[in-house]
């Protein structure tokens, strides 16, 4: 049997191993070019990846000798998991894997190639975010909003078809839908995701009603108009999942005429980590055609890691690629003695805890001063607005993802139901938005990661409470983060090195000393 395992992971390895490496780099030349052929070339390596994992004589045979204990140590157990659990959400045959890599190339050029109308002009995303952050004219916002909102009309048939394979072939395995079949194959399980969430709702409640209230006046005053009159519109994105600028203090004003790139090297060089490499390798400036999001990759596991932006020298971008250089050094400084297989994060949502502990930086008294080069007179005024945003952003997450997370389970157990009226209920409960009078349509379309990133967006929650647990241990053990090596020490040597041995509630334990504690995460935002 021991002999079994050793053959199962060698042979896995010598074939996904390629495969993958074909992927990420197909992948990352349709998300640089949004060429059609690059997204072709993308799809079918996409196809081949799944096509390899698919093969129900690896499944079965995984999920046997995993259910056998028939691993000789901890490192073998745990690569003898992770290709149960890569092969078990694989399970789907050939017309099914045709069809989903199909419909989600489709979604993807449609995603990537649209840019909102307004009035005939075509704009870019950013464009539009500018025109939500800045304007000051109700009309004008109005109607860049539903131009951001235009492609969810486009998409929607398809991202409901969607839908419906992933979920026959969940259960087709005996899941209940694609959600349940996501949860579990991620080692997340959904009544306790759901009862945390339910807690997260009730922490969060008076704290966003009391931020929202302050915020509903400022969004008055700024436009003009009786609070009453305040739409979806009127917050500053395109689905109210960060805050508006807040107070007198523009945090943007700090970065005006500084590269990102700079700041960031200089915020992780002071923790001891070199990312000129990975910048020297990264898409960082935005083009036509290329993705408008942000990512990172990590192309072989070997030591090629990229990101892609599509960076301003504002607040946001800085955050965004200190954010997505967390990802990066997290896959850096894994072991590379490792196990090919374990030669990444623990979980999605371990890495999203790095990369939103070091976006959160900009926030940072020190960051801000040190790093962004604000004025010592400046900087306790700027601190202050930078924690309040920091808590601001914090609520205003949670309450956007429960919006999510709630609409994904409901998508899920029934793509054909009312989803446009559903959308807008859960915005009105968790949000607190008042839904724009007669407004049809498939809005909850034209979020991206309904499509093309399904059942990933509790990873975010998730992260944002290790984030606040990893927060709390850093600060004992070094005072900060802001140019202290022995923090960014500490995080090589207990977060990032041992990459995927252990599962995620294990990590977290093992790092910190103590089990998932959404405690440190609600005092944080309830100001306490
Ligand atoms: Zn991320």
């Amino acid at each position: 049997m021991a002999n079994d395992v050793e053959n199962l992971i060698r042979s896995t390895v010598e074939g996904v191993r390629p495969l993958y490496v074909a992927y990420t780099h197909a992948m990352w030349e349709s998300a640089t070019t949004g060429a059609a052929g690059a997204s072709k070339k993308e799809q079918e390596a996409q196809a081949a990846l799944m096509r390899f994992w698919a093969d129900p004589e690896r499944h079965a045979l995984a999920k046997r000798l995993d259910a056998a204990g028939a691993a000789r140590d901890p490192i073998e157990a745990r690569q003898l998991r992770l290709i149960y659990l890569s092969a078990a959400k694989a399970q789907q045959d050939e017309e099914t894997i045709q069809k989903l890599t199909r419909l989600e190339a489709e979604v993807r050029q449609k995603y990537y190639n649209f840019r909102g109308k307004v009035g005939g002009e075509e704009l870019s995303d950013n464009r539009l975010d500018e025109i939500l952050a800045k304007s000051k004219n109700s009309a004008e916002v109005r109607e860049a909003w539903e131009a951001s909102k235009q492609v969810g009309a486009e998409v929607a048939e398809q991202v409901r078809e969607l839908a419906r394979v992933r979920n026959s072939a969940a259960r087709a395995q005996g899941f209940r839908d694609h959600f349940q079949r996501s949860l579990a194959l991620d080692e997340i399980d959904e009544a306790e995701l759901f009862s945390l969430f339910e807690s997260l709702e009730q922490a969060t409640r008076e704290p966003f009603r009391a931020l929202k209230a302050n915020l509903d006046r400022e969004r008055a005053r700024h436009f003009g108009i009786r609070a009453s009159g305040l739409r979806p519109w009127n917050y500053g994105d395109r689905f109210f999942q960060a805050p508006p600028q807040m107070g007198e203090v523009n945090l943007d004003e700090i970065f005006a005429g500084k590269d990102p790139g700079v700041l960031a090297q200089s915020t992780y060089d002071g923790l001891g980590m070199d990312v000129r490499d990975i910048l020297g390798r990264s898409d960082l400036y935005a083009r036509p055609g290329k993705n408008q999001h942000a990512f990172c990759l990590d192309l072989d596991r070997e030591g090629d890691i990229r990101t892609l932006n599509n960076l301003e020298p504002n607040h946001r971008w800085n955050q965004t690629l200190l954010h997505e250089l967390g990802h990066a050094v997290y896959d850096k400084y894994v072991e590379a003695t490792l196990p090919w297989l374990l030669r990444k994060p623990s979980h999605t949502l371990s890495t999203e805890a790095i990369a939103l502990m070091m976006g959160a930086l900009t926030f940072d008294q020190e960051w801000l001063v040190q790093v962004a080069g604000a004025p010592a007179s400046e900087a306790e005024r700027l601190s202050r607005a930078a924690r309040e945003r920091e808590r601001a952003e914090r609520l205003i997450f949670t309450r956007w993802c429960l919006v999510m997370t709630h609409f994904e389970r409901a998508l899920y157990e029934d793509p054909e139901g009312d989803l446009d009226n559903l959308w807008w209920g859960l915005v009105e409960k968790y949000q607190e938005l008042r839904r724009p009078e007669g407004r049809r349509g498939p809005d909850w379309a034209a979020k991206y990661h309904v499509a093309l990133a399904p059942v990933y967006y509790q990873n975010y929650e998730l992260g944002h409470l290790v984030t606040a647990q990893l927060q709390d241990r850093i600060r004992k053990e070094a005072g900060g983060m802001v140019g202290r090596p022995e923090a960014g020490a500490w995080l090589r040597e207990h977060v990032f090195r041992t990459g995927a041995r252990e599962a995620w509630t294990r990590h977290v334990e093992a790092a910190t000393g103590e089990p998932l504690n959404p405690q440190y995460f609600v005092r944080a935002v309830s100001g306490q």
